[in-house]
Order: structure tokens, then C-alpha cells, then sequence
């Protein structure tokens, strides 16, 4: 059934099914956990089991998934159903018509500027959750990237989650639940999504189609994320610019890898950080089997110096020159990363 279409979050799950059986859903719920475990196509499914025209649905606490309702919140067509995300923000700033020329290449252009939900968005949204629903179903009301809310956008929410209308359900999803108010957090009905397990990234990566060239490497370093291994695959394919051995990288290996990063700022450092991390996660793995405490010491101040590292690339430092200068550091260090 559509739940288990999603794996690894049969904890959320189980307790979504039981929301939509007794029918009594808080009027807030907040999605938290990292990035890429499932968060907004759970919040989706239930969506869907919500509105579901399937009797079983009720009984079961899951859609059926074939319905009209059900292929209309697939398609992102339903009217009682909203997923804003950057996209939708996107789409609201866009002010040539959707059918014109150049219209897609406006509207990517403006999709990679956006790094907040804004107060236009949410009075967009707040504005769909007082209209009366369409179908005789709920009114599901989605939030993504709840965290980067502005204050004004997040205080213009925040009557509107204490008290929706009846059959009304906001959810807001968030990889970083300390970065939110606490008035909005206050408000909501936390449920949280765990980490995947390599297996799980695997077979997703697998069923998606995805084109990966580390299919084990990159569920190793990915954090316990789809979207973290989808980014191991690109830096490992960067790092593979440079042969590594057990005393690091060979001696033309880090302005090799550098040489590899894209001529565009904003995709050079996406690109760094993603190896930046990689590089982390297998620094990490050494400290953790350090032989002995002069070692161990030696990669803690090596991933202090990551830290650093990472704290320059948002920075206006060149991501060559870091990712250059964190592989220089490696130097000598057993860390293996292939
Ligand atoms: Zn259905």
C-alpha cells in the first residue's frame, strides 16, 4: 500500500494510519528529521489517505492510491490539497504566464534563488485553508522547509495552525528543528523520521533508477539520507580525479579534484560540500579506529580543521581552493575513502 511505498519510517507511519482510522488529527503536525528519509512523501501519502474514495481506507489508514483523489494529489492537482515547497514559491514569483515563452527557464532561474519560505507564500497558503474544501475530504496544508521560514512568514502562520477550521490539517516539515520558533513549535504535534539504514538507501537508489557509480560507497556516506547519498555519488566521482593510497591522495590528486568542480560558484561549492563531506565521514571513520591516542588526536585536529573548511565555503572563498587544501591535509593520514 502507498505507506510502504516509503521505507524505513514505519514508526510515522504507524501512527498516520492510526490519525486517519479515529479520524482525530491535531490541527498541527511537525515532520522532523534529516533531509531525504521520506518526510514530504509521507506527508503526501497521508494526504491521501485522508481523502482517499476507497472505504478500506478508513478501516486500514491508507489510501488506495488509484482513486480520482488519490491520482489527483499524485499529480498535485487536488484543491483541498497544498505542498508548498521552494517550487511553489517559485511559481507565485514568476509573473509571466505559465503557458508563455521562456517561461521555464524563468521559473528554474527563480526555483535556485530561493533560500526562505516568504510572507507572500504563507498568506497564499493560510488564504487556501480558510476556503471551504472542495470535496467532503480534509484540507491538507504542507509546509516544506519549515526552518527557513522568515519571522514575519512564520508569525503570519502561526494563528492559523492554533485554530484551523474543522477537517483542516497543516503539516510542517523541517530537517532542522532547533532552527524553528518555539511559538510555532509549541503549536505543533511533533513526529519524527529516523535516519535510513545503507540497505534501505540502496534499494531506493535502485528502484528510483537513479544513475549512481558508487551504489554501496555512497549509501556508506550518506548519512542515513537518499538525497546525502545522491550527493556521495557526485563527490566520489570528483574525488576518483585523484588516486588515493593509504598516505592520501597522490601528489597531483587535489588540484586534479579541484580542477574538476563546475565554473558556476553556486554549483562549485554544492559540489565542494558534498566533498567535504565525504572526506568528514571518512575522516570520522579513521578516528574511530585509531590505533592509539597520538593518532586519534592527530585526525581530531584534522577535523577540527574540516570544520573550518566548511565554515569557508559560505564564505567568498574559492571552493577549489578549499577542497584543494582540505585534500593537501590529508596528507600522510590513513584515511581510507574509496
Ligand atoms: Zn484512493
Amino acid at each position: 500500500m502507498p505507506f510502504d511505498t516509503i521505507l524505513g519510517q514505519e514508526k510515522a507511519h504507524d501512527y498516520l494510519k492510526k490519525l486517519v482510522r479515529t479520524q482525530k488529527v491535531p490541527g498541527a503536525l511537525l515532520f522532523y528529521g534529516p533531509d531525504g528519509v521520506g518526510k514530504a512523501k509521507t506527508a503526501l501519502e497521508f494526504a491521501k489517505a485522508l481523502n482517499c474514495q476507497d472505504p478500506l481506507a478508513r478501516q486500514t489508514g491508507d489510501a488506495c492510491g488509484v482513486c480520482a483523489s488519490c491520482k489527483a494529489i499524485s499529480q498535485g492537482t487536488h484543491p483541498d490539497v497544498t505542498f508548498a515547497d521552494f517550487i511553489y514559491q517559485a511559481r507565485l514569483e514568476v509573473k509571466k504566464d505559465f503557458s508563455s515563452k521562456g517561461y521555464q527557464e524563468e521559473l528554474e532561474k527563480e526555483i535556485a534563488k530561493q533560500q526562505h519560505i516568504n510572507v507572500d507564500t504563507i498568506r497564499d497558503v493560510t488564504a487556501k485553508s480558510q476556503q471551504k474544501a472542495v470535496g467532503n475530504g480534509w484540507k491538507v496544508l504542507i509546509i516544506d522547509q519549515a526552518q527557513t521560514m522568515q519571522a514575519s512568514a512564520a508569525n503570519a502562520l502561526l494563528k492559523f495552525i492554533e485554530e484551523p477550521p474543522q477537517k483542516t490539517v497543516w503539516i510542517l516539515i523541517t530537517s532542522k528543528r532547533t532552527a524553528m520558533l518555539k511559538t510555532i513549535l509549541s503549536r505543533c504535534q511533533p513526529l519524527g523520521f529516523s535516519p535510513l539504514k545503507d540497505e534501505q538507501i540502496t534499494q531506493i537508489l535502485t528502484q528510483s533508477g537513479a544513475e549512481i557509480q558508487y551504489p554501496d560507497l555512497c549509501a556508506k556516506y550518506s548519512g542515513g539520507s537518499v538525497s546525502g547519498a545522491l550527493k556521495a555519488d557526485q563527490a566520489l566521482t570528483l574525488l576518483s580525479a585523484a588516486t588515493f593510497g593509504p598516505g592520501g591522495a597522490d601528489a597531483a590528486g587535489p588540484a586534479a579534484v579541484a580542477a574538476e568542480l563546475s565554473r558556476t560558484l553556486v554549483t562549485a561549492r554544492q559540489e565542494a560540500t558534498a566533498v567535504l563531506d565525504v572526506l568528514f565521514r571518512a575522516l570520522h571513520n579513521a578516528w574511530c579506529q585509531a590505533p592509539d591516542e597520538n593518532t586519534r588526536q592527530l585526525y581530531q585536529k584534522t577535523l577540527e580543521r574540516f570544520e573550518n573548511y566548511k565554515r569557508s565555503l559560505t564564505r567568498n572563498v574559492s571552493p577549489a581552493l578549499i577542497v584543494e587544501t582540505a585534500l593537501m591535509s590529508l596528507d600522510g593520514l590513513n584515511v581510507p575513502v574509496f
